[in-house]
């Protein structure tokens, strides 16, 4: 069943030709015990070598059942080993960090076959060399004798017709070898069995023919087959292999009449893809500490880059968070004056001047008149003054939806004039009804009566304590969590912003009677440990339903003010109104609002388009200009030299008030013995530069003997009492940086050279007036991006060699572990093992490592993340600066164990070469 025909052997080594075999012809039967004896360096390896297909001849041929293997190619030889052949070696060649079954399993394992069927037969094959239960130790736990009984189970697992021994007992002592050699001998009564011996006595004792081998050439052969009884042999072979075919046929097609599944059996060498994984796995686990270190080293270039882009994503996202953020507190602007930023920055450069020569004897004249008109001409340069017409209006009305989350127009309203509300001296005291006004006059005054008198005239720069709200619902909850109710829409609505700490201050919440004077006496007398203290009367928290319980009433211009009814001429002429601080309950116009709605900003608004305070509605601005453009009140103070109010408007605005007006006010406080003390006091609304005027005519006119005269100021002009339908402020919220960009061209093109169409009228450039935006925000955000930019690229190069470190380092393990597992390789290749299995054992631990650097890499990543954000916290309050998404994380993942892979790939290649008989010399 075996024939060589004239197998020439030659060994290059450097320039020389060894020639090992010199045209060696053997016939071996289907069944015998040859032994080949020979002394050392004969040629006996390389004769065994070329019949069980590990290495390819020179000359000659191999024939196999009759078929020459001149045209074998890799798999047909792999398929030969595995299915034909089994090997035993001098030195056992056991795979040291796999169990003894394992080791019996391999030559299973590398056929493909499945775990229960594998186990099941290595135990069978094992049991037969009388290893029953040794199953699970490793070969360092064995002697020599047992090493090679595993090493044979491992030969016969597959049942191979022919076992190839290589000096089986070389390596024992005499009574291990008989043992072994009885066992060879069982074994040998139904294969064929070649065995390399350099011991004649083993040779004579246990084998049926001895070929006896001399520097490559036979010499002696006890028991020849001549090739005619070969052939013989072969028809006898080749007729029962016919009548098995034929038997196994119809045995399948009898099983198919059961509907079985049946398994045609090919003969084919696969290892599948999992059992690499497999087998690599406890190749690593047997390598625990350096595996780990090897996945750390490999995990650093996944960790710095998980880093940077933990870091460049956080960063961006804050950047983006803080985009609508910024931009909420920062919107575009567009007021009556402003600053021109750019005629700021490109005026940087100080005023120089050259100093004169200096001459013995004289001392120079620096012009510093010279100097400070140049400055002075910067600075009018720099700011200018925006007239804002209607047509400018509907223009910004015009910005495209898409860039602006919302456009704010401010009328410039200040409706503390006008809005009243219950009030009450104390619990007992009947229910007033006050204006903010009235109120901020009043407790101005109380406040002169305490030891907080000094401050007194904080309480006037509240005056501001309604604001507008900007007419966007979604952008608002965008920026703030509702707390209570709902969102203001309808003019009869307000609603209350708290800050981050759900506060209101104290000043603003007495300034709209939501404590009564004696409550908000009680509150200085508390803060300055005045003897008048009552602890009973403190209230330091709000319910939402207080705060919500209370409502406001706006009045027009025409019910507040009235005519001084005066006769006389004079006192007409510089006081021609009255101001009404305490309501008349005949009055009517009154518009009610109730309080729709609590808002605190979201915890991660920083700014915010809203501060804390009261809002009112677009609604009721636009309703109060509306019922404004009515008012007698106005038009008698502001508009009665007008006669067209839009032509004539930018004098007009800056009118302030032409005449007086004045209201008086009683306000109560306590004495030392807590009795209240009824006062009076008179203050002036008008513009500032009339007061000095107002000022002494007031001396004149004192009221009674506890009055004190103030010179309490309320300024009113056209806009703040809403008599102009022009906003003074237009605010321009983008949705992020890159709209802002947009709504910047966008305004840019009113003061180019293009003509523009308003509604349906068009506007060419000559009939534009000049309107200069305000933005703040670009120049710090322009430092912004640039840094992050830089540090971006820095990063990423940084990040970039590390990357290269980790896969020339999984390179070169790679390389030890192929050096350290040569033995293996010659083995798996010597049980039929093909080269792709070798390389797929390696790319499989490759990967796995890769895949284990990935995992670390990205938990290190996310423990660094959290410290990085936990320093960052701490030392700047931003919340998260480093961000790794789970997606990022995935990609890593796969990166890792892409690039370990294809790391390994060329020395995995290259294990595969491996000649397996070099790999199996190897010591
Ligand atoms: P034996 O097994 O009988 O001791 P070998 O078959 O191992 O002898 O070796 C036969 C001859 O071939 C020896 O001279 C040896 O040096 C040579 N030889 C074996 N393998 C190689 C090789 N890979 N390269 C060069 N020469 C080799
Ligand atoms: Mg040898």
């Amino acid at each position: 069943m075996l024939k060589l025909k004239q197998i020439v052997k030659d060994y290059q080594a450097g320039d020389t030709t060894v020639q090992a075999l010199k045209g060696v012809s053997i016939n071996f039967r289907e069944n015998e015990f040859v032994s080949i004896l020979g002394p050392s360096g004969c040629g006996k390896t390389t004769l065994l070598n070329i019949v069980g297909g590990l290495d390819k001849y020179t000359d000659g041929d191999l024939f196999i059942n009759g078929v020459s293997t001149k045209e074998f190619d890799d798999k047909a030889w792999d398929v030969y080993r595995n299915h034909r052949i089994g090997f035993i070696f001098q030195s056992y060649n056991l795979i040291p960090h796999q169990t003894v079954l394992q080791n019996v399993e391999l030559a299973l394992t590398i056929a493909g076959i499945g775990k229960a069927e594998r186990a099941a037969r290595a135990k069978a094959a094992l049991d037969t060399v009388g290893l029953e239960g040794q199953y699970n130790k490793r070969p360092n736990q064995l002697s020599g004798g047992q090493c090679q009984r595993v090493a044979i189970a491992r030969a016969l697992v597959n049942e191979p017709e022919i076992l190839l021994a290589d000096e089986p007992t070389g390596a024992l002592d005499t009574e291990t070898s008989v043992q072994i050699m009885e066992l060879i001998e069982n074994i040998a009564e139904k294969r064929l069995v070649i065995m390399v011996t350099h011991n004649p006595d083993l040779a004579q004792k246990y084998s049926t023919r001895i070929i006896q081998l001399l520097d490559g050439e036979i010499v002696g052969d006890s028991n020849p087959l001549s090739d005619e009884d070969e052939e013989a042999e072969m028809t006898l072979i080749n007729a029962r292999n016919a009548e098995k075919q034929i038997a196994a046929e119809a045995e399948t097609s009898a099983a198919e009449g059961n509907k079985k599944r049946v398994k045609k059996h090919v003969e084919k060498a696969k290892m599948s893809l999992w059992t690499a994984l497999k087998l690599s796995a406890t190749n690593l686990s047997s390598k625990k500490k350096r595996t780990a270190l090897t996945s750390f080293a490999g995990s650093i270039g996944i960790i710095g880059i998980s880093m940077v882009l933990s870091l460049s994503y956080g960063i961006k996202s804050f950047i983006a968070g803080m985009q609508s953020d910024m931009l909420s507190g920062n919107p575009i602007s567009i007021t009556q004056s402003a600053y021109d930023l750019n005629a700021l920055m490109s005026q940087t450069t100080p005023v120089q001047q050259a100093a004169a020569a200096v001459k013995a004897g004289f001392v120079n004249v620096d012009s510093m008149v010279e100097y400070l008109v140049e400055r002075s001409e910067q600075i009018t340069n720099i700011s200018v003054e925006n007239t804002i017409k209607p047509e400018y209006v509907s223009y910004v009305r015009q910005i495209p939806e898409k860039y602006d989350a919302m456009v704010k127009l401010d009328y410039g309203l200040d409706i503390g004039n006008n809005l009243y509300f219950d009030f009450k001296r104390d619990a007992a005291s009947p229910v007033q009804k006050i204006s903010v006004s009235g109120m901020l006059a009043k407790y101005t005054s109380v406040l002169k009566t305490t030891n907080f008198g000094s401050y007194s005239s904080y309480i006037s720069s509240l005056s501001t304590a309604f604001s507008q709200a900007p007419n966007d619902e979604d952008y608002l909850l965008s920026q703030y969590d509702l707390l209570d109710g709902h969102v203001a829409k309808e003019k009869n609505e307000v609603m209350i912003v708290v800050n981050r700490n759900t506060e209101l201050t104290d000043l603003l919440l007495a300034e709209l009677g939501y404590y009564s004077e004696e409550e908000f006496l009680n509150i200085v007398y508390r803060a300055t440990d005045d003897v008048r203290y009552d602890a009973s009367l403190d209230k330091t928290d709000f319910t939402y339903d207080e705060l919500k319980g209370r409502t406001f009433t706006w009045y027009g211009n025409d019910t507040v003010f009235t005519e001084n009814p005066t006769t006389d001429e004079m006192l007409k002429d510089a006081y021609p109104y009255f101001y009404n601080e305490i309501a008349d309950d005949g009055w009517t116009d009154g518009v009610e609002l109730t309080v729709a709605g609590i808002l605190r900003p979201k915890e991660d608004i920083s700014y915010g388009c809203m501060s804390a305070g009261f809002y009112y509605t677009e609604a009721l601005a636009e309703y109060i200009i509306e019922n404004s453009a009515d008012s007698q009140f106005l038009k008698d103070l502001f508009l009665k030299d007008t006669e067209n109010e839009t032509e004539s408007f930018t004098s007009m605005i800056n009118k302030g008030v032409p005449m007086g007006i004045t209201f008086d006010y009683s306000y109560d406080y306590y004495d030392e013995n807590k009795q209240w003390i009824t006062a009076t006091d008179t203050t002036c609304v008008g513009s500032t530069n009339q007061m000095a005027l107002f000022a002494s005519f007031f001396s004149g006119f004192g009221g009674g003997g506890d009055t004190e005269t103030t010179t309490q100021i309320f300024s009113l002009s056209l806009q703040e009492l809403g008599g102009s339908s022009i906003p003074v402020g237009i605010y321009i919220y983008p949705i992020s940086f890159t709209e802002k960009d947009m709504v910047l061209e966008y305004l840019d093109a009113w003061n180019g050279d293009e003509s523009i169409t308003v509604g349906d009228r068009a506007y060419p450039p000559d009939t534009r007036e000049r309107i200069t935006y305000t933005d703040t925000l670009s120049l710090v955000i322009n430092i912004i991006n640039s840094l992050v930019n830089v540090i971006t690229y820095a990063l990423i190069a940084f990040t970039a060699l590390s990357l290269i470190v980790s896969c020339v380092m999984i390179s070169v393990t790679t390389y030890i572990s192929i050096a350290e597992r040569i033995k293996e390789i010659g083995i798996i290749r010597s049980l039929g093992g093909r080269k792709s299995d070798v390389s797929s054992l390696f790319n499989a631990e490759t990967f796995m490592i890769g895949t284990a650097s990935g995992v670390l890499g990205i938990v290190v990543t996310y423990v660094l993340s959290a410290i990085v954000n936990a320093i960052i916290k701490s030392l700047t309050g931003i919340a998260a600066i480093a961000i790794f998404p789970w997606h990022y994380a995935l990609l890593m993942i796969a990166i890792s164990m892409l690039l370990t892979t294809i790391s390994g790939l060329i020395p995995a290649h290259s294990a595969a070469k491996k000649d397996p008989v070099v790999a199996l010399r190897t010591e």
